[in-house]
């Protein structure tokens, strides 16, 4: 009987197994009258490998019937309904908010902008410089390029940022300073709006909200399971790790937007140990099944089968699932 820890399915509890998977494995070998050694494995893929080599009779943890799986293993009828779900960090935590005011002053979006203000001054300047330095009683009162350009890149930066205080005198002066104070209030409505939506874009970038927002994004999830395969074929930046405690791991400690997994499982964690720190988003975005796994044609498909619906029938697949999922302890499976 190979197994593979994933609470609340299977938990390993001071060497015992325990969990939805392992009581519904005891109700089963109690209707065949067998019992059975269990080994653990680190992974899914692990434990179908040990299956398909014959080393184990059957697996049972929460393992999903695929098309892929079923090609080279036989299943059990379903023995649980279950499917994907995205897991994020609380967002009432500070993981989502908007940038801090330092964060934005030292943007490459504000790098950007002070570029162009650096060119809208530098401009001006030299125009102004190269029309107004010959005028009688012009603004610039040293013809030499040093004091002169001084004094007209000061005044295209107090008009960009305030107003002018002192106007040029020749025509083509004034022709180049109405436009530029034109143009310097069209930039400030850019300015403003460029640095908004730098806000904005960064807030909304943290939010996923459901599985079209995952390509691209940095998801965590468990190797070798369906939810890496989905992520792959989604074109996720997939990090795998063995344990779905090391994914959800990595989501708190912000190194990845999300976890995608077993809704189950993660339903599970949220509501205990990661109850304020992570939740889920979105329903179910794919339908799986778990079941039983054999290896093909194997003898025991039909007497586990044929145990598993008496179970169906006789309530105790929903007594085990009262007292795994709501809560509700007294339910007895026996
Ligand atoms: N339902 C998942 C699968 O069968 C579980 C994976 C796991 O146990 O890590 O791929």
């Amino acid at each position: 009987m190979a197994t593979r820890v994933i609470p609340p399915f299977v938990m390993r509890e001071a060497g015992q197994f325990e969990g939805y998977s392992i009581d519904l494995w005891r109700s089963i070998e109690k209707e065949l009258g067998v019992r059975s050694g269990y080994t653990a494995y680190p992974s899914v893929k692990a434990l179908l490998e040990a299956t398909k080599a014959g080393r184990e009779d059957l697996g049972i943890a929460a393992i999903s019937i695929t098309a892929e799986r079923e090609a080279v293993f036989d299943f059990s009828q379903p023995m649980f309904d279950s499917g994907l779900q995205i897991l994020v960090r609380d967002q009432s935590g500070s993981g989502n908010a908007m940038p801090s005011f330092w964060q934005v002053l030292f943007s490459p979006t504000m790098l950007q902008l002070l570029g162009v203000v650096f060119l809208l001054i530098v401009i001006p300047a030299h125009l102004l410089w190269l029309v107004e330095r010959h005028h009688e009683g012009g603004f610039v009162e040293h013809k030499s390029y040093i004091p002169g350009i001084f004094k007209t890149g000061w005044w295209a930066a107090g008009t960009l940022g305030a107003q002018a205080d002192e106007m040029p005198k020749s025509w083509a002066g004034r022709i180049i300073a109405l436009m530029w104070m034109f143009l310097s209030i069209v930039f400030v409505a850019y300015f403003t709006a460029t640095i908004t939506t730098a806000m904005t874009v960064q807030q909304l970038q943290g939010d996923i909200r459901g599985p079209e927002d995952l390509p691209g994004k940095k998801v965590a999830t468990v190797a070798g399971s369906t939810s890496e395969t989905y992520l792959r074929e989604h074109k996720a930046k997939i990090r795998a790790f063995s344990q779905i405690e090391e994914a959800i791991d990595a989501l708190e400690k912000k190194r990845v937007d999300a976890v995608v997994y077993d809704a189950p499982v993660l339903l599970y964690y949220a509501a205990q140990a990661g109850k304020g720190k992570v939740q889920p988003v979105g329903g179910i975005f794919r339908k799986e099944n778990y079941g039983i796994v054999l290896p093909e044609n194997s003898p025991w498909r039909e007497p586990v089968n044929r145990a598993l619906l008496t179970l169906k029938e006789n309530g105790t697949l929903q007594a085990l699932y009262d007292k795994w999922f709501t809560g509700d302890s007294t339910g007895s499976p026996h």
